[in-house]
């Protein structure tokens, strides 16, 4: 007999507010969502769990499934990868210990680049702080908002593509932790670890590292994100058929900080269930 599946959809199960680098409250966020139709949603605020219980109230109060979620920070080698971690125990040590170092590293990171980027353009610190909610996870995002404010660019992606690329003289790297050390930590905590926009930009992931990965439990990939590209994508949906996993679909929504939108891509409900079967960390939120 298959369990009760007590939610329903359209499902989005990435969405950040501004205890990270979006741009509305959780409760917004969780009003977004459910503007955009969506039936159960995610938020998933970068290395922070802080952002769960306004969500929570507001989904219950709009009448849709709350899924605790976060994107732990990672990194190999020069790249930048996303780990997606939902249904965790957000009071784990282990887990609590890397994300407050994550965060501390990158509050460390955006003064250095704050310092780097004063000497060619009249931006103080306080121009950063100003466009950072308190407690939030800070990041490139931030500063860039100071830089929009402050009139030096467009938007963010002006930002992004010239003065914060890690190409440029201002860019300083933040302490993340390696990918299958981060799969590892989130598995530890009771949550179910899947790789964010898996196939983007930078390429996909070497397949050694994938299988390092999945052997320290992680359970599937962001397949449907408006990020990837061939060829990943059909590398990784070769790896996925092989080995049984786990496929998502997510916005990334962000608020006014991308163009991204709730339910511009979304996950099933089949697969939905196998996160909701496969967590003991946490559990939905159910209105
Ligand atoms: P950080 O983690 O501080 O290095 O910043 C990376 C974050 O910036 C990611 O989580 C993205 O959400 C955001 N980001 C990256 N590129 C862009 C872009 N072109 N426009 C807006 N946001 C971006
Ligand atoms: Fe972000
Ligand atoms: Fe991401
Ligand atoms: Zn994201």
């Amino acid at each position: 007999m298959q369990p009760t599946r007590r939610f329903q959809g359209p499902i989005d199960l990435h969405l950040h507010s501004t205890h990270s680098d979006g741009t509305e409250s959780p409760a917004q966020v969780m009003q977004a969502a459910h503007r955009y139709g969506l039936r159960t949603a995610a938020l998933t605020d970068h290395d922070t769990t802080s952002g769960w219980a306004e969500a929570a109230e507001a989904a219950g109060s709009l009448g849709i499934t709350f899924i605790p979620g976060m994107e732990l920070s990672a990194r190999h080698e020069w790249r930048s990868v996303h780990v997606l971690a939902y249904l965790i125990d957000p009071d784990e040590t282990a887990l609590r210990t890397m994300t407050d170092r994550i965060r501390s590293s990158r509050l460390d990171r955006a003064r250095l680049m704050a310092e780097r980027i004063a000497r060619d353009y009249d931006l103080q610190w306080d121009d950063i702080v100003a466009q950072t909610t308190e407690g939030a996870t800070v990041g490139r995002p931030h500063i860039a908002d100071a830089l929009v404010a402050r009139g030096f660019v467009r938007d963010r992606t002006e930002a992004f593509s010239d003065i914060l690329s890690p190409r440029g003289e201002y860019y300083v790297a933040l302490f993340a932790p390696d990918p299958v050390t981060a799969v590892e930590v989130v598995t530890a905590a009771g949550g179910v670890a899947v790789v964010a926009h898996p196939a983007g930009r930078a390429g996909v992931l070497p397949r050694a590292l994938l299988n390092d990965m999945l052997d320290a439990g992680l359970a599937g990939f962001e397949l449907g994100h408006r990020e990837n590209v061939e060829p990943g994508i059909r590398m990784l949906r070769r790896l996925v058929d092989e080995r049984d996993l786990i496929v998502t679909g997510s916005s990334d929504y962000h608020g006014l900080g991308k163009p991204n939108l709730p339910g511009e891509n979304t996950t099933a409900d089949d697969m939905m269930a196998r996160i909701i079967d496969r967590a003991t960390g946490s559990a939905p939120v159910y209105p």
